[in-house]
């Protein structure tokens, strides 16, 4: 079968490797559509564990079904590439993306490859049927949608909070339209235009001046209940921590590189009780609520998908979503 390797610093070639092949309760899928992630265009992050198949956001068909695998042949599925144990000290308390058999279980080889085998622990976790009205394209956006739902859900959000959302790539998206749907009313800081016509589109106010003062300008005295930081950027990280109000929250969606330190004025933070968290991938209950926003027609996929490309010009694929030009751009492997 073909697969997309990467080698590091940004190579990334097709090759042929052996079609996995499915044991005792495992599911072998023919992949149909794998987004790709701003973590598979971290070099700092996937340099030291190359060569290996990226992609985590695949669709596709159950082509063939192990021995007692939970899931029938010619099922139209999503498959998320993590499943935590249930039983840990950190599932106990509801933090089950920190569980070690969450970091352990993955998809093999990694979902921008034709055929891909889903481990026993996956199968009944987290691999969801795709109902008839959300198409694969749409699939391949349960699992960063997840992530930001789970986000959301910590930060408790809902009718009325004021909350202000930095960077309106395809992640920022995400988190406008989920936001939206819990009733909360969205501020966008982004500098780029194109981006705050889509943000708008979005059902966010989005001022033309991407600054942190225009953002206050628009928030009530109390500020924002909850601040979503989308981008790496210290610049960005600074402005959450400005515009989070009294007892407000700061959530960062992407990490800085390692030893790369911020500069945040603690000292007028702390006054507010401001808060500063960073929430990683997501658990068989966001996808499932993922799967129902965009069931439920609120999340577009044509917003947020700006590209997609047959894996015979993947690398084209990662240059264009390392470009300002591309939203989300999806690997379609269905040819
Ligand atoms: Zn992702
Ligand atoms: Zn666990």
């Amino acid at each position: 079968m073909r697969a997309a390797m990467y080698h590091g610093a940004g190579r990334i070639e097709l090759t042929e490797l052996p079609r996995p092949v499915p044991g005792p309760g495992e599911l072998l899928v023919r992949v149909h559509a794998c987004g790709l992630c701003g973590s598979d265009l971290m070099q700092w992050y996937q340099d030291p564990r190359a060569p290996l198949v990226l992609g985590h956001e695949p669709v596709g068909v159950v082509v063939e079904a192990g021995e007692d695998a939970p899931v029938a042949v010619g099922s139209r599925v999503f498959v998320h590439h993590h499943v935590p144990c249930g039983d840990c000290t950190y599932c106990r308390r509801g933090r089950e993306t920190l569980c070690a058999t969450f970091r352990a279980t993955r998809i093999d080889p990694g979902g921008l490859a034709e055929f891909i085998r889903v481990p026993a622990e996956n199968a009944p976790l987290d691999v969801l049927m795709l109902p008839d009205g959300v198409s694969d394209l749409a699939g391949t956006l349960i699992e960063p949608l997840a992530c930001v739902v789970r986000g959301q859900a910590r930060a408790g959000i809902g009718p009325g909070d004021p909350v202000v959302v930095i960077g309106a790539g395809s992640m920022g998206l995400l988190e406008i339209l989920a936001a939206r749907a819990l009733g909360a009313s969205v501020i966008v800081i982004e500098p780029r235009p194109e981006r705050r016509s889509l943000a708008r589109r979005a059902g966010a106010d989005v001022p033309e001046d991407p600054t942190t003062t225009a953002a206050r300008s628009r928030l009530g005295p109390e500020g924002a209940r909850a601040v979503f930081v989308t981008t790496a950027a210290p610049a960005a990280i600074t402005a959450g921590v400005d515009l989070a109000g009294p007892g407000g929250l700061v959530q960062l969606f992407a990490p800085p590189p390692p030893g790369q330190p911020v500069p945040i004025d603690l000292g007028a933070a702390w006054f507010r009780e401001v808060r500063i968290e960073s929430t990683y991938s997501a658990g068989p209950l966001d996808t499932r609520r993922a799967l129902q926003l965009l069931h439920d027609g609120a999340v577009d996929p044509e917003l947020v998908i700006s590209h997609r490309i047959p894996l015979a010009e993947v690398d084209h694929a990662f240059r264009l979503a390392r470009s300002a030009a591309a939203m989300k751009v999806v690997v379609d492997l269905s040819q």
